[in-house]
């Protein structure tokens, strides 16, 4: 746990979220400001900053992700129509929380490439 990071606390329930799944790996809410009429993040429990900061110990939470990211999609309704699972990493990505976090976006047809 990291004293001021926002994902932290939401991972930990000191900070409220709508919460849509939790294990002990994970968990996943609804964005503050979604960009999709379906947009989740599903973040680590272990406080990771980034993808270049992932090791083979996380190996199973990576699996996790997208095992979760698939059981919402179905749930949210978006597994036939389609969604996006994005990581953004670093300034040019415009990664603005340093918490590793993977967008589920979903609900809406979306351009490439990204803007
Ligand atoms: P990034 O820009 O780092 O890829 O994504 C960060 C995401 O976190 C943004 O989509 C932003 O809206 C979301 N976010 C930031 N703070 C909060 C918060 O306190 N609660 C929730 N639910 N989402 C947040
Ligand atoms: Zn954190």
């Amino acid at each position: 746990m990291v004293e001021g990071c926002i994902f932290c606390g939401i991972a930990d329930l000191r900070v409220p979220a709508e919460l849509l799944y939790q294990d002990h790996l994970l968990v996943a809410f609804r964005d503050i400001k979604p960009v999709a009429p379906v947009h989740i993040l599903i973040v680590p429990k272990k406080h990771i900053a980034d993808v270049r900061d992932l090791g083979d110990i996380d190996a199973e939470m990576l699996g996790k992700v997208f095992e979760v990211a698939a059981l919402l999609a179905k749930q949210e309704g978006i597994a036939d129509s389609g969604f996006r699972l994005v990581v953004n990493t670093g300034p040019d990505a415009g990664q603005t929380v340093g918490h590793i976090h993977f967008h589920l976006l979903g609900g809406r047809e979306m351009g490439w490439p990204p803007g």
